[in-house]
């Protein structure tokens, strides 16, 4: 379920080629144990539908089918039991095919997402800059494409929807989804489109999404940027857990973020100690601090914490101080006492 009162639900996409079964539905499975509750295929191609019934029958979440251009793709991937197709209407010129696509959806009950991203509404020249005042008139745009779309919708009576407005542009995107949420009760899918790699993608989808969210705007996030989608579906994780809008999974890591004041570097030690925990799923917090200054304070909200000081640090759990460990242990120590802590419990 998405939107009503289910919580905000993480979604991902598989960049394997879909047409391989066997390696996309490897990828699903990575992606639904990182967190992933629905997962998204690209299906350009005859034999990329002709792989969906495999990939559905096998996949632990739901599958949604993502259609671009092609008419032919939507009906074979509603038919081959994806959950859900997104489709932007206006990359499907003939309005009786989207009229097709929305009776065959309607017959078998799957959902479409209606997406509209920037570039549906406007065209940039190339080196062409953005006016930083573009963002409300784009939203008003965008959002007008929206009411177009809809009006195919409402004609067939169709209720399944889910809908989203997308752009590279962080504000642009909160004005557009602020924007949707007043004119439309549909859930809300809320990404950022061609966010590039993890160093602007993560950042910019946190900004634009982390302030819709705290608006309680949005029903299903997706972040994106290149490379294993794996770590998008963390990072939404994250994001969630960090909004309280979602529990946490597994341990939440508080660290010190290092200054003139440590006199041990602990870079390294939170970095062992959140390798060496990664697959711990109980709901534990663990605060590796580098100094006296700020290191207690953290140490008595945590279930299990370290203030280091010259080449050793003292042990904390629960808030109680309990015994001294020498620099080179205090991976060993803490990743003892988490795993302590979650079998006591009853966790483990
Ligand atoms: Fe600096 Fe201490 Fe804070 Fe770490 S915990 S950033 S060393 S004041």
């Amino acid at each position: 379920m998405i939107g009503g009162d289910a919580p905000v639900r993480i979604q991902s996409m598989t960049n394997t080629p879909t047409r391989d079964a066997a390696a996309t539905v490897a990828q699903v499975v990575r992606l639904a144990g990182a967190g992933a509750e629905l997962v998204r295929v690209a299906v350009p191609r005859a034999d990329d539908t002709a792989a969906l019934p495999q990939i559905v029958a096998e996949s632990p979440v739901p599958i949604i089918a993502d259609v671009h251009f092609h008419f032919d793709r939507a009906l074979e991937a509603i038919a081959a039991g994806a959950a859900k197709i997104r489709l932007n209407p206006g990359n499907i010129a003939d309005r009786d095919q989207v009229l097709r696509i929305i009776d065959a959806a309607g017959a078998a009950g799957v959902a479409i997402r209606v997406g509209v991203n920037e570039g549906s509404v406007v065209e940039r020249r190339p080196g062409e800059q953005r006016d930083s005042d573009l963002a409300a008139p784009l939203a008003e745009l965008m959002a007008a494409k929206m009411a177009e779309y809809l009006e195919l919708f409402d004609a067939a009576g169709f209720e399944k929807l889910v809908l989203s407005v997308k752009s590279h542009d962080a504000v642009t995107t909160v004005a557009a989804n602020r924007l949707l949420s007043t004119r439309w009760d549909w859930p809300l899918h809320l990404g950022v489109t061609h966010a590039g790699t993890a160093e602007t993608g993560a950042i910019r989808s946190a900004a634009a999404l982390g302030a819709l969210l705290c608006e309680g705007i949005g029903d299903t996030i997706r972040i994106s940027y290149a490379g294993d989608p794996v770590a998008e579906v963390q990072a939404a994780c994250e994001l969630l857990a960090s909004l309280r809008l979602r529990k946490r999974k597994g341990v939440e890591l508080i660290a010190c973020p290092t200054c003139g004041r440590l006199e041990t570097d602990i870079t390294d030690i939170v970095e062992d100690v959140r390798t060496a925990l990664a697959e711990v799923t109980e709901p534990i917090t663990v605060a590796i601090m580098g100094c006296v200054v700020n290191g207690p304070g953290e140490a008595q909200n945590a279930d299990v914490a370290i203030c280091a000081g010259k080449n050793k640090a003292v042990l904390y759990r629960s808030g109680q101080r309990i015994g001294t460990v020498a620099a080179g242990e205090i991976v060993d120590a803490v990743v003892a006492e988490v795993r302590d802590a979650a079998r006591s419990q009853g966790y483990a």
